[in-house]
């Protein structure tokens, strides 16, 4: 049947032959094109012509395309689709091809194909009407019942379907909008047909048997839906009683039902976990916070991330000591009687440390400065940490601050952050388990900053006792209170310290100690704790004080004890072999085919000597029986010296060589080398300075890791010589009085490896380029240190227990220091003091007539002060 259509497509149409799917007027529908024929359509057709007619394809179904434009056409399906092509996508991948999206318009029918190459071209005529407007009630009128029908199965399976999807909705209203005639294509190419059933509706030209056709199509999806729907139903069903018996399974498991035996591990840990978070005593909020966590994390399936994070946090937060503490014991007395008994020196800081736990005894509250130690490393500042800790009877903990550069590591990683935890202040008191212990922070001077924030801002959160009773970590996200922690800090020097931690804490000094000190800790406490760490006994080693010293002199170079307690380690070490060894042999000689040698208490390290049976009455110890330690066990055991003296063997050192002298006496042998004295974090240190000139435009180098503090002194120093160049009688090689004067200076500090800056080298150096000008030397025992201005006065400086404690070490005689530096002469122990003479100087010209011998005035002599300190 046939109609003529006020829209007519072309007599004559391209033909695009397809193999899968079949287009119904009306439909969509995406189909590849790869073969020649297919190919050269679209790209002549298609590509290149721009006319609307250049879009409209036939499209005949159920017939492959060859595959070369070389072999012939197929025979062709008879009835075709007129099509529009919407959309081409070409791709070359993996072999050139289109995807055409092409929108069915009417049914045609070939008449004649008028070429076959490139593509197929036939002449066509118009099968069904094609309408601008819907005209339904004409539709109606001629298809009766029938059509009546079929839009009752099309409503019905419509209804079917899920309106809230939105192309349901709009089909539903498709339905009432478009001609009736247009339905049974675009319902056959909706609901599941196959490629057969749909080549017989679009065969099928007359009206009425497409409708005739299309009823059956329906009944089938329809109660194909109404199957879907029924076990669907009957799905639902069981889920709603899987999810009736869930409820039930938990209701039986409520806390408290732990006995029931078929709890499963995992429910078990959440119940204990429950029952911890109702009985354990942490504040409200926290309580809070946990309950509704708990609650989240029952309802979370255990495959989830999310689950072990959640469990973690509660872990820790039942975990944390909310409300438990130890009970402080103080005893002032007992405290002194501990302090003193672990500790040997450091006066001042017990006595600070006294008069803090005092206050605390008997204010009964910790709101004041942190205490914090200041000094070189191995001076005991971690360990007098832990004897307070000791001594209150409460827990100990150390925070190593060192390298800390990101403040997560203080407050803890936000949760939702992966891996986060909890900080280290938060993570020390879960170590502890209770909420007052010692908490040491070591180190604060080696905070470091980073883009990750700044360390020590949050600590000073920690730090305050007005803020840190409300901490928030950023892990637990609920305030912990602080409050009740003793928070002591350590430090190598304040000047990295923040200013702004600084300001929260009071800073206690703890120096280096003396020669005499160190034998004394070395004796008193390092000796018995290294013999109990290696299992030896007084009876088996014998170290005597000599011995001690010479470890401190030459193997050590520290203002602490650490390396010194280090070598006594290793000197254990040694003798624990010797005393097992000694054990064997003994072991041996019980046996009657051994006899006794020779009785013989040398020293027994030296291996090629024989070893024999000593006469000791004591028969189980082995026979050299106690191993003395003496010079020459120490070089078999160390090795050979590591430092030698490094200015004078008569400094009080009974075992200095003389090569040290030679060696001093040496470096000071020509004039233009003065002795200073410079501090560092680990201590004091004395340095040489060296000057020398030669030709040149009166310029300065200056060599040997300098600040610029340190480059100020050194043209301050020039500038004052220049100015008193006439008063010293001081020239230049050619002997004028300009003492740049076609002359250059270079001034170097040695040990170029360690950064000096600081103002106190000043003095030395103007006593360098005083030597260097007048050709005089400067004494060989003399160390210097003082800041100097332009005008030639001597400032003080800081550190002066140290650099004299230093220079003492080095075997010096005398130590020239700023006037207003006496006042520190008091904290020098008093051996020390003996040992040296202190030059007072206020101003330059004192301290160049304390440093050469005979003054260097020749109207002044300056007064030479002995210590009578
Ligand atoms: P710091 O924290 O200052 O670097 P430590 O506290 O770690 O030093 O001390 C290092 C070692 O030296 C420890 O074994 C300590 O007991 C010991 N020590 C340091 N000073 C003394 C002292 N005055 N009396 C006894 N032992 C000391």
């Amino acid at each position: 049947m046939s109609s003529v259509s006020p829209i007519q497509i072309p007599s004559r149409l391209p033909l695009l032959l397809t193999h899968e799917g079949v287009l119904l007027p009306g439909s969509t529908m995406r189909t590849s094109v790869d073969s020649a024929r297919n190919l050269q359509l679209v790209r002549s057709r298609l590509l290149k012509g721009t006319s609307l007619q250049s879009t409209i394809l036939g499209v005949i179904p159920n017939t492959p395309d060859p595959a070369s434009d070389a072999q012939d056409l197929p025979p062709l399906h008879r009835i075709g689709t007129a099509a529009l092509a919407v959309q081409v996508v070409g791709s070359n991948w993996p072999k050139p091809h289109y995807t055409l999206l092409i929108t069915g318009l009417c049914r045609f029918q070939i008449v004649q194909v008028v070429k076959e190459k490139p593509y197929p071209v036939a002449d066509v005529e118009q099968l069904d009407r094609l309408e601008e407007f819907p005209n339904t009630c004409k539709t109606r009128e001629e298809l009766g019942e029938l059509s009546e029908e079929f839009y009752k199965y099309a409503v019905q399976l419509v209804e079917m379907l899920d309106m809230s999807v939105p192309a349901v909705a709009k089909l539903r209203r498709l339905l009432d909008s478009l001609p009736r005639e247009a339905l049974p294509d675009i319902l056959t190419s909706i609901i599941r047909t196959s490629n057969k059933e749909k080549l017989q509706i679009l065969d099928a030209v007359s009206l009425e048997e497409r409708f005739k056709m299309t009823i059956p199509l329906l009944v089938r999806q329809i109660e194909g839906l109404k199957l879907l729907q029924k076990t669907r139903k009957h799905k639902q069903d069981d889920d709603k009683r899987v999810i009736a018996i869930r409820p039930i399974r938990r209701i039986t498991h409520i806390p408290g039902t732990l006995e029931d035996e078929d709890e499963d591990e995992d429910n078990d840990d959440i119940v204990m976990l429950e029952k911890k978070i109702r009985t354990s005593s942490m504040p409200e909020q926290a309580h809070k916070v946990c309950v509704k966590e708990i609650k989240r994390l029952k309802k979370m399936p255990q495959s989830m991330p999310e689950y072990a994070l959640t469990r973690n946090y509660l872990e820790l937060m039942v975990e944390l000591p909310w409300n438990k503490s130890t009970t402080d014991r103080l005893d002032i007395r007992a405290a002194r009687i501990l302090l003193d008994n672990d500790h040997y020196a450091m006066e001042k800081l017990k006595k600070r440390v006294l008069e803090y736990l005092a206050v605390r005894q008997l204010k009964n509250n910790l709101k004041g400065p942190i205490l914090c130690f200041v000094g070189p490393p191995g001076v005991g500042k971690t360990s007098v940490g832990r004897s307070v800790a000791k001594t209150l009877g409460r827990e100990f903990h150390r925070i190593a601050l060192g390298g800390v550069c990101d403040q997560s590591d203080i407050r803890g990683h936000r949760r939702t952050y992966v891996g986060s935890m909890p900080g280290r202040i938060i993570n020390g008191l879960k170590t502890v388990g209770v909420n007052n212990p010692v908490f040491l922070l070591d180190e604060v001077d080696k905070l470091g900053k980073s883009l990750q924030g700044d360390p020590a801002a949050a600590l000073l959160e920690v730090l305050d006792p007005e803020q840190n009773h409300n901490f928030t970590d950023h892990y637990l996200n609920v305030a912990f209170d602080l409050s009740q922690v003793l928070f002591i800090a350590t430090a190598n020097t304040t000047a990295t310290i923040p200013p702004a931690l600084l300001d929260r804490m009071e800073i206690i000094q703890v120096p280096g100690y003396t020669q005499e000190e160190k034998i004394e800790i070395a004796h008193r406490h390092l000796i018995p704790k290294q013999l109990e760490q290696h299992g030896l006994t007084p009876q088996q080693i014998q170290i005597p004080q000599v011995t001690t010293l010479d470890i401190i002199t030459r193997y050590t170079r520290e203002a602490g004890v650490r390396s010194l307690d280090r070598k006594l380690g290793a000197i254990c070490r040694a003798v624990a072999v010797k005393v097992a060894e000694g054990q064997h042999r003994e072991a041996k000689l019980d046996r009657p085919d051994v006899t006794e040698g020779e009785g013989c208490r040398e020293h027994v390290l030296e291996d090629a000597k024989p070893e024999s049976i000593g006469d000791t009455d004591d028969l189980a110890l082995p026979p050299e029986m106690p191993i003395l330690i003496d010079f020459h066990a120490l070089k078999d055991i160390l090795g050979p010296p590591m430092y030698e003296m490094e200015v004078s063997g008569t400094g009080g050192d009974p075992v200095t060589s003389n090569t040290s002298s030679l060696q001093v006496s040496e470096r000071l042998s020509q004039p233009g080398v003065a002795i200073g004295l410079a501090w560092t974090p680990l201590g004091g240190e004395i340095m040489f300075v060296e000057a020398s000139r030669m030709d040149g435009e009166g310029q300065l180098t200056l060599t040997g890791q300098l600040g610029n503090v340190m480059k100020e002194s050194a043209h301050l120093a020039i500038s004052w010589l220049r100015s008193n160049a006439k008063k010293y009688h001081l020239t230049t090689a050619s002997g004028s009085f300009d003492l740049l004067e076609n002359t250059d200076i270079h001034l170097h500090f040695p040990a170029g490896a360690v950064t000096k800056d600081g103002p106190s080298a000043g003095v030395t150096i103007a006593t360098c380029l005083a030597s260097l000008f007048s050709g005089r030397l400067v004494r060989s025992d003399v160390a210097m240190t003082g800041e100097i201005t332009l005008r030639g006065l001597v400032l003080p400086v800081g550190g002066i227990k140290d650099k004299v404690l230093a220079a003492h070490r080095a075997g010096l005689k005398r130590v020239i220091i700023p006037q207003r530096n006496e006042k520190d002469l008091e904290e020098i122990p008093g051996n020390v003091r003996q040992d040296l003479s202190f030059v007072t100087a206020s101003c330059l010209d004192e301290v160049l007539n304390a440093a050469f011998d005979g003054g260097f005035t020749v109207k002044t002599r300056p007064g030479l002060l002995n210590s009578k300190l």
